[in-house]
């Protein structure tokens, strides 16, 4: 079987000689057509932080059901499917409080387990959710990034026409203003450097764009209040401090993107002398995962505009390298399988 095996940091290979998956009694084996290539792949791919070494990369993902395990009871051969990637254990205290994403015991495909981008990937029966059929095998791949921006803004408890700023326009960035937008916000505001991004910013609902160098510029379009909600997708030390001076007192911070290294907080004392809500967010639930396809059935959001770039299989690797370089106009790779 043909795919992209992770070899260390800086180093994954295209493979042809992958052995197929071999099915347990409830899991299913998927023939992949999509799989999107996600910012924690090449995050992993630099850092080696996130992913383990020696698996197939690869978590957004569809594809069709081609063999069931003998105790697979809900899904049938033939069913057009994307999958929740998390591989939770089922049994803590988060688990069996439908927290999934918090499970102390997690794994995940495509992290710790093979993952899809390959031809042939085996999925435990509960992991999979159906693709309704006016949802496409490129928008099914688009559903796990689109839950985890769905998740956040469920988790913000923003209120019918509050406004919100959106820092950054990369993929999450761009599918949060969209679910802000369906989820009845008021003005949305993107702070967001490079200039094709801020043009799909405003091509998929943001009413106003702002370069970084602008952030005072935010008073004005916040009736010099302040936001009452910033959703930070970038988070790196200059926007998680800048949260705290454009967020209104009393309002609300959302943290989405990942930062890993240490870093000087500044202005603490905002923090409290405002009354700032901050909370993080970290994948979704398996709830969260339902309803967002439902989005996408009702065409909500448009994923569309998003994917820049479908390439094959073989030229995930040369992608790679491209995608970990700072400058670059993709927002969502998708690799066309089959
Ligand atoms: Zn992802
Ligand atoms: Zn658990």
């Amino acid at each position: 079987m043909k795919g992209i095996y992770f070899k260390e940091p800086h180093n994954i290979e295209f493979k042809t000689d992958l052995s197929k998956p071999e099915l347990k009694p409830d899991e299913v084996l998927v023939k992949v057509k999509y799989c999107g290539i996600c910012g924690s792949d090449i995050e992993s791919y630099e850092t080696g932080a996130l992913m383990l070494t020696g698996i197939i990369l690869g978590h957004e993902f569809s594809g069709d059901v081609i063999e069931v395990g003998d105790k697979v009871k809900k899904i049938k051969i033939g069913t057009r499917v994307t999958a929740n990637p998390n591989l939770p254990c089922g049994k803590c205290y988060w688990c069996i409080h439908d927290q999934e994403n918090m499970c102390k015991d997690s794994y995940g495909l495509g992290l710790t387990h093979n993952g899809a981008l390959a031809e042939y990937i085996k999925v435990k029966e509960d992991r999979l959710h159906k693709l309704p059929d006016n949802i496409s095998y490129e928008e099914g791949a688009m559903v796990e990034p689109l839950a985890v921006a769905t998740y956040a803004v469920q988790e913000s408890g923003i209120k019918l026409g509050e406004n919100a700023v959106v820092i950054g326009a990369g993929t999450i960035g761009l599918l949060t203003i969209q679910v802000l937008n369906a989820a009845g916000a008021g003005k949305i505001i993107v702070i967001e450097p490079v200039e094709s991004k801020q043009k799909k910013a405003l091509e998929v609902g943001a009413d106003v764009v702002l370069n970084p160098k602008n952030w005072s510029k935010i008073s004005k379009f916040t009736k010099k209040i302040g936001a009452d909600h910033v959703f930070d997708c970038v988070a790196i030390p200059q926007t998680i401090n800048n949260t705290m001076k454009i967020v209104k007192k009393g309002g609300h911070i959302t943290f989405i993107g990942i930062h890993v290294e240490p870093f000087q907080v500044e202005g603490f004392l905002q923090l409290l002398l405002k009354n700032i809500s901050i909370r993080g967010v970290f994948s979704y639930t398996n709830d969260t995962f339902t309803d967002t396809i439902t989005l996408l059935e009702k065409r909500k959001i448009n994923v569309k505009p998003l994917i820049t770039k479908i390439i094959k299989l073989e030229e995930v690797p040369e992608m790679f390298k491209i995608l970990s370089q700072l400058e670059h106009e993709e927002i969502k790779v998708l690799t066309k399988i089959q």
